[in-house]
């Protein structure tokens, strides 16, 4: 053989034990068969065999299965993006002559797809009212096939009763598919909702918690049916829809510390949504966690419903008194529950949109630009007057939202009031 043969065809192969606490990085867009008969015989479709880098490989299959574990599914199937996963419910479940239903603040690609894509392939959309129940009951007729829910929603906070809406939907025969970006499979179990109920699918942008470090785009779909599962997949392999190895490893590497994170990052926000709520310019705090926000008793009933029994537990004095430490009060478990780490403020409408964005250019530490859950907090200005059909939280007073990263809390709210000096007289 000559070298550049010997080169491509080597013959060492490394020893086939390594264990360590990593998953390895298994790359190939050709994977390669003994011979024919184990070509035609091998099936990627049940994860049993890798057959083509597309269809999976150990790397992947092993990140899909986490992400069940994290949502209470039974089944995954990741994409590039986080929109290519909501895409990818919409195309596998709606076929022409079905309509979906979009609640009004739903992350704003997911209206976009319905009117640019679905609409002209004949697929119709209405958008109900997030947190109204009867209004989303009656928009339900005989060809509505889907209904999407966001708890909260990612720009304005709203919670909307998670557990009623998959109890309609159940009752009329329409499937349910959460964003659940928000929740990360950290705040609530999606499958495993109050009363036996659960919704039949789960998707996330693995870009924002899963991954928590800023740098990997990605997106989930779990379920926890055969069947649904069986449609996902099949569309998923029709669409050529495969994540890289790269990036599996990048998401795989943040998994474990999403608890500890969500924790840390929903602390932190509370924090700041405190402090929000005392200052003058500021007319509404959007956050579930605080009392007025909207759904917020939506999201006490899903995300915190052990808050009086656990504060009790806590405080048995005869258990406390020896222990030398004062314990870390939010972090002492690691159960459901929580919220993420967005939280909006609604400017006082004596501010004009220009004082408003001077004030997100006088920040220092939160930077502008998309995304969040990562390790940088961000500010953006949000305009929902011309996305929104029914809620407006900015008609009377710009809205600014606030994606807290991991930075000291002390520091993120020593930079909010510098900022808001400008907006003084
Ligand atoms: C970011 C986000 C998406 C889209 O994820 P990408 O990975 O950015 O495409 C979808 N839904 C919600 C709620 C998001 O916040």
């Amino acid at each position: 053989m000559k070298p550049d043969t010997r080169l491509i065809h080597h013959a060492y192969q490394a020893p086939g034990t390594w264990e360590a606490m990593p998953v390895a990085v298994f790359k190939g867009s050709t994977v390669l068969f003994r011979n024919t008969a184990e070509l035609h015989r091998l099936k990627a479709r049940d994860r049993s065999a890798y057959t083509y880098g597309l269809h999976g490989t150990p790397t992947t299959y092993t990140l899909e299965q986490r992400i069940s574990e994290l949502e209470g599914g039974s089944h995954t199937v990741l994409l590039p993006s986080g929109l290519a996963a909501l895409a990818l419910v919409n195309l596998a479940f709606l076929h022409p002559g079905d309509e979906v239903l979009l609640p009004d603040h739903i992350y704003g690609n997911n209206k976009e797809l319905a009117r640019d894509f679905l609409a002209p392939r004949g697929i119709t959309h209405q958008v109900y009212k997030s947190l109204d129940l009867e209004d989303l009951a009656s928009r339900i007729h005989e060809r509505t096939r889907l209904i999407w829910v966001e708890a909260a929603g990612s720009i304005s906070l709203e919670f909307p009763d998670v557990c009623a809406i998959v109890a309609l939907a159940r009752q009329k025969g329409v499937l349910v598919a959460l964003d659940n970006t928000w929740g990360s499979g950290v705040a609530f179990r999606p499958f495993d909702l109050p009363g036996g109920l659960g919704v039949d699918i789960s998707m996330q942008a693995l870009t924002k918690y899963a991954s928590g470090g800023a740098d990997v785009l990605m997106g989930s779909v779990t379920t926890r049916s055969e069947a649904l599962f069986d449609i996902l997949d099949r569309t998923h392999q029709c669409l050529g829809f495969g994540v890289g190895a790269n990036d599996a490893e990048l998401v795989l590497r943040s998994l474990p510390s999403v608890h500890l994170r969500y924790r840390a990052q929903d602390e932190s926000t509370r924090r700041l949504a405190d402090h929000l709520q005392a200052q003058p310019w500021v007319k509404q705090v959007l956050h579930p966690a605080m009392p007025g926000s909207p759904g917020h008793e939506h999201w006490r009933a899903l995300c915190a419903p052990e808050d009086a029994g656990d504060q009790a537990s806590n405080l048995q004095p005869g258990r406390r008194r020896h222990l030398a430490l004062q314990p870390l009060q939010p972090l002492q478990t690691l159960k459901q529950g929580g919220a993420a780490c967005l939280v909006s403020a609604v400017f006082d409408p004596r501010y004009s949109k220009a004082q408003v964005h001077a004030f997100v250019d006088a920040l220092k530490l939160f930077r502008v630009g998309y995304s969040w859950a990562g390790p940088q907090s961000l500010a953006v200005p949000y305009s929902l007057r011309h996305t929104r059909e029914h809620e407006r939280p900015d008609e009377h007073g710009a809205l600014v939202r606030f994606a807290v990263g991991l930075e000291s809390v002390q520091d993120l709210i020593a930079d909010v009031d510098q900022a808001a000096k400008g907006l003084a007289g």
